[in-house]
């Protein structure tokens, strides 16, 4: 059911230059589906409205949600500056999800570029499928801390599936999860 309610920062950390990685304690979490995306509501009253920011990652059991975002104006701007206990509100769960029924079973390549990268990680743990997964970045300076990012923690849950890393000059790494072939 979607509502809107004041939530917890349980965690923040900056994982890349203006890149965000936020872990929200909220009943939320015990619905939330891979796809699904936050409005997240600024304090600062002059910004009206939520800011949409998708679901990375569930933790029903810990009742909490985890969001990756990158700075781009006020709003975000204003979140970055949350760190553990602060109240965040928020709206959710919004939008459908990916239709997880329609892969079971078959082959699926899951793709994403730059921030759209994280909510692939959800839909890589709960997708029945033989998984082939493909990112990409257009920045080669932020590209290889967030390879480095997605091998680390949202790759390595998700066992027995194939990686592909691209950036804009062209392919930088390809291979199994969990290996570096040394130009990543
Ligand atoms: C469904 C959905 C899911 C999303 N999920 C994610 C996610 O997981 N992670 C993520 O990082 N982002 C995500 N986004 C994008 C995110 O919602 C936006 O980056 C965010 O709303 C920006 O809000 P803000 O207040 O920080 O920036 P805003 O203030 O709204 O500014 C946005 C852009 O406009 C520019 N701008 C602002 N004011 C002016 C001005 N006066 N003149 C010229 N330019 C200006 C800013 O520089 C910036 O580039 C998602 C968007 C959608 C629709």
């Amino acid at each position: 059911m979607k509502q809107k309610h004041t939530a917890k920062v349980l965690s923040q950390r900056e994982i890349a230059p203006d890149i965000f990685d936020m872990w929200i304690e909220t009943p939320l979490a015990a619905d939330a589906k891979p796809g699904q995306f936050l409005g997240v509501y600024p304090r600062d009253k002059s910004t009206l409205l939520p800011r949409p920011i998708s679901i990375c990652e569930t933790d029903a059991a810990r009742g909490a949600l985890r969001i990756v975002y990158r700075v781009a104006g006020a709003g975000t701007r204003e979140f970055s500056g949350y760190s553990r206990g602060d109240a965040i509100s928020l709206l959710g769960n919004l939008g459908n999800g990916f239709p997880l029924e329609q892969g079971a079973g078959k082959k699926a390549f899951l793709m994403g570029g730059g921030i759209g990268v994280p909510p692939i990680l959800e839909l890589a743990k709960r997708l029945d499928a033989e998984k082939r997964i493909i990112v990409g970045y257009r920045d080669a300076g932020l590209f290889l801390k967030q390879v480095q990012y997605i091998r680390v923690n949202i790759f390595s849950p998700v066992i027995n599936n194939h990686l592909a890393v691209f950036s804009c000059l062209g392919i930088a790494a390809s291979g199994e999860i969990g290996e570096s072939n040394g130009k990543d």
